[in-house]
């Protein structure tokens, strides 16, 4: 089915959303991130932070409704007006542009979840936001969930009454990047908060009844701080008691400030033997309610979820099964992670797999090089 013929209409989309907004519908509300200095984040570096209008953004779900409506028109005129579905993939597999793209996607994934763009909605103006979150439930009222990122300096500068408004509007969840707990890890990464804004941030949200998710950034101490890192972290998090806590492993690539830094030796990166150690080390000091969620990709273990106290020791338990490796398996295991050949531990059992990982590591032996951080830390660069 062609089905790119007269499908011109489009809308703007940003860079990013978190992974567990994949298949949400993404309106843009803001441009870039008003802050912009974190040293580990090349997002929208050289991007100027800029408000949008509020009639600006409603023009772009208004030509989402477009979109949507012509993908429908699609299935019924193809004879598939019971399987929108399935037209939905179609469009999504050759589609005219990003837009169609994602609303195809989303319709192809129930069209209940959309996700606000930029980095820190929560900065617009109370008002407007609940206009464009209304506007949005207004036109697509199948609509459940909507998300959107915010910085806690935002969320803790928000009134509660604010918040209130914004949750009563349909504001379903925020994510806020937590990275750390540590004042000098945060401080060395400019991250331009420090963990009483967090703690002050965390708890507003958590107060207006909007889900929170903190994103933990593991490795971001390095091996100078990781501890403290760990620790901290843990004391911030079991102040803030949020519904999720997300694991995102440190990467580093030549577009972040933070190049510099390892380059000229005052950011020392941490294994991935000694990330999960500092993982174990949150872990264990986690006394919160919330749900661990490892979704992202370069997480190492990403088996390392559940639900808080309940599964702390199925968790740990993951952890401890990775130490427990002779030093062989280990390295075929981060080689084989890092290789997008295993997806968890169990994937060990699979000889097919694992005789490849083999083989994969008796050449890196042969040139010379080894199952080492270098190559390790190459490969995981190669997924962002
Ligand atoms: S606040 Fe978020 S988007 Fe902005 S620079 Fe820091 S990590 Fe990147």
């Amino acid at each position: 089915m062609a089905v790119t013929g007269a499908l011109t209409e489009t809308y703007e989309l940003g860079p990013i959303r978190p992974p567990s907004e994949a298949y949400s519908l993404l309106i843009r509300v803001t441009r870039n991130c008003p802050w912009n200095r974190c040293k580990f984040c090349p997002i929208y570096k050289g991007d100027k932070f800029q408000l949008r209008s509020v009639e600006e953004v409603k023009q772009d779900i208004a030509t989402a409704k477009v979109i949507h409506d012509k993908i429908k028109e699609l299935a019924w005129k193809s004879g598939r007006g019971d399987d929108l579905r399935q037209v939905a993939a179609m469009v999504c597999n050759n589609p005219p542009n990003d837009a169609y793209r994602n609303v195809a996607l989303w319709m192809y994934a129930g069209g209940r979840n959309a996700f606000l763009q930029d980095a820190n909605t929560l900065i617009i103006k109370t008002p407007d936001l609940v206009e464009v979150i209304r506007c949005l439930k207004q036109t697509f009222p199948d609509i459940e969930r909507i998300t959107s990122y915010s910085r806690s300096k935002t969320a803790a500068q928000k009134k509660l009454p604010e918040l209130v408004q914004l949750q009563e509007a349909g504001l379903s969840r925020l994510h806020i990047g937590l990275e750390s707990g540590y004042d000098p890890v945060l401080q060395f990464m400019d991250k331009g908060v420090t963990a009483a804004d967090h703690i002050a941030g965390g708890k507003n949200v958590v107060a207006s009844g909007i889900s929170l998710c903190e994103y933990v950034m593991l490795g971001v101490g390095g091996r100078k701080m990781w501890r403290e890192h760990a620790l901290a972290t843990a004391a911030v998090l079991n102040e803030i008691n949020p519904e999720f806590i997300r694991f995102r492993t440190l990467t580093i690539q030549p577009r972040m400030p933070l190049y510099n830094d390892v380059v000229s030796g005052d950011f020392i990166r941490a294994t991935d033997e000694e990330i999960v150690e500092e993982e174990k080390l949150l872990i264990e000091n986690l006394d919160c309610r919330s749900q661990i969620v490892s979704d992202h990709m370069i997480n190492l273990l990403q088996e390392v979820e559940g639900e808080l106290p309940d599964d702390k020791e199925k968790m740990l338990a993951v952890i401890g099964r990775f130490q427990a490796l002779p030093p062989e398996e280990r390295d075929n295991f981060k080689l084989g992670r890092r290789l997008g050949v295993y997806n968890s531990l169990d994937d060990l059992a699979d000889s097919a797999r694992h005789e490849g990982v083999s083989k994969a590591m008796e050449q890196l032996a042969r040139d010379g090089e080894g199952v080492t951080d270098e190559v390790l830390f190459g490969l995981m660069e190669r997924y962002i």
